[in-house]
């Protein structure tokens, strides 16, 4: 079946979307009417004036702090770039071809029109992989030497695709990014968003993978690290693990983590696949 992304966005990522781009705009209207109210119906007396100024004042403040902003992010892109093309391994053709096949087929298989530029970094063995867009339309993926140490290559198609889900389903929109702003003032929606898109991506490396095993395996992986016991490892009953976790834990969990605990990522996604075959 072609890969129709509206089809893996999770329910809890479009409500959570759609209630930060309703916050975001809604604030921004709010501050732009105000400031236009004072500016045009402030009375012309003294205190006025001086109200006027304040507003005028704060205002060249924040261009000042927006302006300074960018400059500082234009100049830690070069600075990220220069580490990453200095110090990570670039995958490609010539280097690690059988993951740059991945990468390929996966992008291919995810409608992406260009494929991303992929890096593996020595990260003292911490498993992890990222997705991340610095400028303009160019994507990165970055996946820890732990998590190619310990992950099979069916496993690493998971992860993959997962990472390159994260751009297929647009979350590193700097549109997004900007309208939704006002949402990091807003306690523990943007944990809630985050955890929402999990979930979505993993929908995502579950279609590349094409195998639920594979899947949650990968997940399981996360929080075994072991490649020891990698062939060894029962994902069913990981995810009987979850009935075991505290409901004091998971409302804590819920609030403050950017990602969903494993044992309900491979919960979520087992039911996922039992409702979707590939
Ligand atoms: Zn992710």
């Amino acid at each position: 079946m072609p890969f129709n992304i509206a089809l893996h966005i999770s329910s809890k990522e479009k409500l959570y979307k759609f209630i930060s781009l309703a916050i975001g705009v809604l604030a921004y209207v709010f501050i732009i009417s105000l400031y236009l109210l004072i500016l045009n119906f402030t009375p012309a007396t003294e205190e006025g004036l001086k109200i006027k100024n304040a507003v005028n004042g704060f205002t060249f403040l924040v261009f000042v702090y927006i302006g300074l902003a960018i400059i500082i992010a234009m100049i830690s892109v070069r600075i990220i770039k220069a580490k990453m093309f200095g110090n990570y391994v670039l995958v490609n053709e010539q280097q690690f071809p059988h993951i740059y096949e991945i990468v390929k087929d996966s992008s291919k298989r995810l409608g992406l029109k260009t494929v991303p530029e992929v890096f593996i970094y020595n990260s003292q063995g911490i498993m992890n992989a990222f997705a991340m867009r610095l400028t303009g339309s160019k994507k990165y993926i970055c996946l820890t030497s732990a998590i190619i140490d310990a992950d099979n290559d069916k496993q690493i198609r998971f992860v993959i695709g997962h990472e390159l889900g994260h751009h297929v389903a647009g979350h590193l929109n700097t549109w997004f990014r900007i309208l939704a702003f006002p949402n990091l003032f807003i306690p523990f929606l943007p944990f809630a968003l985050s955890r929402a898109r999990e979930i979505t991506c993993d929908r995502i490396g579950h279609y590349v993978a094409d195998d639920i095993h594979d899947s949650a395996s990968a997940l399981q992986m996360l929080a075994c690290g072991s490649a020891k016991l990698n062939h060894l490892m029962n994902h069913e009953a990981f995810h009987q693990q979850e009935k075991m976790v505290s409901p004091l834990w998971r409302f804590y969990h819920e609030l403050f983590s950017t990602h969903p605990r494993l044992t309900l990522r491979v919960a979520e996604l087992k039911k996922w696949a039992q409702r979707n075959p590939n």
